[in-house]
């Protein structure tokens, strides 16, 4: 299981989520069958749902649509706010890397687009808020939705790294904010040991990546753990989900299917789990 962790400064003017995302990413590429460039602009696409979902009160379901005009296509990704969150990439297929320094890049497969945040409070009333991409390296994206549309000062980096085979080797980040009632002279020194962390694929890479990043984030400043949360890549498809979407298509529809087709395999989007309908189960959906 990954793990996010919620801090605050001792001052209480700052507050900082570090995340632990390797499985989590590791899951979303093992099911999706994703090549470099897809497994990293998924998972951060994932990541960055996992930070906006911490963010939430109550039980609510957060959507993250990251939406190019380039090779990827759209990212969808689902959260709610017991720590679970599923994706998916329209193009698994995407394998680019900087020949000399065998980078992975994701910005100029993302193109231009929006980033798309839906906010579900289960009250029939999704709160939904667009913000243009400015990089399509999803990090910077993330970071100027929450200062524009949330209209908090934010700082963030999440990153995915792959090992020599392309499999996840490790995935996380932080999202830094400011709160109300910090002064000036806390928000530079903030600033400065922002600008000058070392880059967030060094900080993944140390043996206890959870522990670099908060040192990284308050330095020598004294902070508190607020909570340490369990999260991780779940779908919640079912069975009796896919029947229910089938019945919605009307009996004249089931009926072709089992006639013409003898059956129906619907694959969930998010996680790539097949469900089988033999001709005889839907007679029974149709019969019900
Ligand atoms: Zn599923």
């Amino acid at each position: 299981m990954d793990k996010l962790i919620k801090s605050i400064s001792s001052s209480g003017s700052f507050r900082a989520y570090v995340l632990d995302s390797t499985e989590t990413v590791r899951t979303a590429q093992e099911k999706h069958q994703t090549l470099s460039s897809s497994t990293v602009a998924l998972g951060r696409t994932l990541i960055a749902n996992q930070i906006l979902a911490a963010n939430q009160k109550g039980d609510s379901k957060i959507t993250v649509k990251v939406i190019g005009d380039s090779s990827f296509g759209h990212i969808i990704s689902v959260a709610d706010t017991k720590g679970h969150v599923k994706g998916y990439i329209q193009n698994t297929g995407v394998d680019i890397k900087k020949t000399a320094t065998g980078e992975v890049l994701v910005g100029p497969f993302m193109g231009n687009g929006h980033f798309v945040t839906i906010i579900d409070y289960g009250t029939g009333n999704p709160y939904t808020s667009t913000t243009p991409l400015i990089s399509g390296e999803i990090g910077e994206d993330f970071a100027y939705y929450l200062t524009e549309s949330e209209q908090t000062p934010s700082a963030v980096g999440l990153n995915v790294l792959l090992d020599q085979d392309d499999k996840v080797k490790v995935a996380g980040g932080f999202m830094l904010q400011v709160l109300p009632g910090a002064t000036e002279e806390e928000i530079a020194r903030y600033e400065k040991r922002i600008q000058e962390m070392p880059a967030i694929s060094t900080l993944l890479e140390s043996d206890d990546h959870i522990n670099a990043l908060l040192s990284a984030i308050y330095g020598d400043e004294d902070y508190k753990v607020l909570s340490e949360e369990e999260i991780g890549f779940a779908c919640d498809c079912s069975r009796q989900r896919f029947e229910a979407a089938l019945i919605t298509l009307g009996n004249a529809e089931l009926k072709a299917m089992a006639e013409e087709d003898h059956g129906a395999e619907i694959t969930c989007q998010f996680c790539g789990e097949t469900y089988t309908f033999t001709e005889q189960d839907l007679e029974a959906l149709i019969n019900d």
